[in-house]
């Protein structure tokens, strides 16, 4: 089984309570790689790079099972560059740079070797661009996820509806699906944004877990409680690496399957915040990720007897 992903490869800087770093390595198709390899290779990349982005971050992917003919390098300019700050809770941040460098003129293309893969993540990206991937594929995949943000609904919001018309499921926070249906119910909200396109919708709320959405049905996926959160960047990448990658591997785009796919994003996601940038994502083991979707299963788990 193969999964193409489409999104940035960046450099990051970030603050948070609890530290700085002026320069790492993140963007989204980075993240999504990272966790997505856990459970299928190859992961077939379609990103773009400036001559700055290190050779042995791109040695790291390889080793994942990450393909990189449709990642493109530039010789010349630098790679996206993106800054943020966490406020005290963690769950907001303010971007405080968004440098397009290389991503200004980038124009993805699907190598033929990509051809044919069921599984398209679409990631953070221009929905421009997430389109032409889209429209690219000369059999449609059987699972087309798109991922997106406020930054794009704020620029370029008629281009993301166009590409909402031709996704399976959308994943966005809280704040951008109040954003993107103008409601403050999710409820109504889910509503207002399966009538754009998705069949299914996650809603993601931090550190109090993620909504499915699929016609009249809901499911909720809490996230787990954690003693140290250092950096959030990329949690919800990962969280979109997770949940594909497990539909992937099992083969099954089916609702109940999407719960056990959002359980394994969301242990992903558990990860990615220990530690600053995807450093987490690197060294995880099978056995460790095993133990947190076990903790999840624990964490819902009860019997009632109705009185
Ligand atoms: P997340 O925390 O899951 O929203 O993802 C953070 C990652 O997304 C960072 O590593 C950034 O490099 C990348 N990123 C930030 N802004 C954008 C954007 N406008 N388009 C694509 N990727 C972005």
């Amino acid at each position: 089984m193969s999964l193409i992903t489409v999104g940035t490869m960046a450099f990051d800087a970030i603050e948070t309570p609890f530290g700085k770093v002026d320069k790492i390595v993140g963007g989204s198709a980075t993240y999504v790689a990272y966790a997505a390899s856990n459970y299928v290779q190859p992961i077939y990349q379609i990103s773009i790079i400036g001559n700055d982005f290190p050779a042995a971050e791109i040695d790291a992917l390889k080793n994942r099972g990450v393909e990189l003919e449709g990642v493109e390098v530039v010789p010349d300019k630098k790679s996206f560059f993106w800054s943020g700050k966490y406020h005290l809770d963690m769950n907001t941040r303010d971007t405080l740079v968004t440098d397009l460098n290389v991503l200004a003129d980038f124009n993805p293309i699907v190598p033929e070797q990509y051809q044919g893969s069921p599984f398209l993540m679409l990631g953070n990206l221009m929905p421009k661009l997430q389109l032409s991937v889209i429209n690219q594929m000369k059999t449609r995949p059987k699972l087309i996820v798109m991922d997106t943000m406020n930054f794009w609904m704020d620029i370029a919001l008629d281009d993301l509806k166009e590409v909402l018309k031709k996704v399976d499921v959308l994943m966005v926070n809280d704040s951008e699906a109040r954003q993107l249906s103008g409601e403050f119910s999710l409820v109504k909200a889910a509503r207002v944004i399966m009538n754009m396109g998705p069949k299914y919708l996650i809603i993601k709320k931090g550190e109090h877990g993620a909504l499915l959405f699929h016609e009249q049905h809901v499911f909720f996926a809490p996230a787990l409680p954690l003693e140290e959160v250092f950096d959030p960047t990329g949690a919800g990448d990962t969280f979109a690496g997770g949940f594909i990658g497990y539909l992937a591997k099992t083969e099954d785009i089916s609702f109940d399957n999407m719960k056990r796919a959002i359980i394994v994003g969301s242990a992903l996601a558990s990860f990615c915040v220990e530690k600053f940038g995807p450093d987490r994502m690197k060294e995880l083991t099978k056995a460790e990720i095993d133990d947190r979707i076990n903790q999840f299963v624990q964490l819902v788990n009860f019997d009632i007897d109705l009185v």
